[in-house]
């Protein structure tokens, strides 16, 4: 059945996440759907990695509720993997917002990009396109977003980096070209003015300290049509998304 990663616990919206660091601290039986207020049930998840909340056995969501809507409209598939679409990785990013401090960036990559993004972009390449186009999911913020306005081409990132000044989390799609070296980072350039219709410079950008961890995929990435999942900025060098993990963030669709 529908599983979420947040809860109503008392008066407040919590993470799994956060049952799962301090489980000790919480009533369980306490833990709400946060849109229909039934009871719902913390689980660790397989291996005890994929903390989530999911039915209290024999209570089912509201029949209003709208992460039930979500899961009947994308449960028919026969693709096991859409039900993780559905509840863990983009609802819990699209949450993420200004990226300004150290502690901040560093859980954000611990939660966000990790085994749960890449399980994620895998269950997205497993699906068909017209799957995608009808795939919905469901934001902490109680926001219905399709999934195929999360996949974004590099110039209409740009675009909305020029015009709204809050981050964003999206999934940009397109084609590597040739590392750069710049000191002890790496600069992924994207291609652009060429038959992908992209007309600016976008890069993905690997941090010197992520650099050792991912030195050996580096190769594997480039000149590959491919789906990168981040957080895009504007900065003085020009418009990027930082790459701490290729193995969590990026999977490549045309090799
Ligand atoms: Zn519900």
């Amino acid at each position: 059945m529908a599983r979420i990663n947040s809860a109503k616990y008392e008066n407040e919206i919590i993470d799994a996440l956060d049952v799962d660091d301090d489980y000790d601290l919480f009533l369980t039986y306490k833990f709400k759907c946060p849109e229909c207020l039934v009871k719902v049930a913390f689980n660790r998840g397989i291996n005890y990695k994929d903390p989530h909340f999911k039915n209290w056995p024999k209570v089912k969501h509201l029949a209003n509720c709208e992460i039930f809507r979500l899961h009947e409209l994308n449960n028919h598939k026969d693709n096991g993997n859409v039900d993780i679409v559905i509840s863990t990785i983009l609802p819990r990013a699209d949450r993420n917002k200004n990226l300004d401090s150290v502690e901040k960036i560093r859980k954000t990559i611990k939660r966000y990009f990790g085994e749960r993004s890449r399980r994620f972009l895998n269950s997205l390449v497993s699906l068909s396109p017209d799957e995608i186009q009808n795939l919905e999911l469901r934001t902490e913020d109680k926001k219905t977003v399709r999934v195929v306005d999360l996949i974004m081409r590099q110039d209409s990132i740009i675009d909305r980096l020029d015009s709204v000044d809050d981050s964003f989390v999206c999934i940009v799609k397109g084609f590597t070209s040739k590392p750069i070296r710049i000191g002890d980072n790496i600069k992924i350039p994207m291609t652009f003015g060429g038959k992908y219709g992209n007309s600016k410079q976008f890069d993905l950008f690997v941090p010197a300290s992520y650099y050792v961890k991912n030195e050996n995929k580096i190769d594997k990435i480039i000149n590959k049509l491919i789906y990168c999942y981040g957080i895009p900025e504007k900065n003085k060098y020009g418009y990027k998304m930082d790459l701490y993990s290729i193995t969590h963030q990026v999977i490549i669709l045309e090799k």
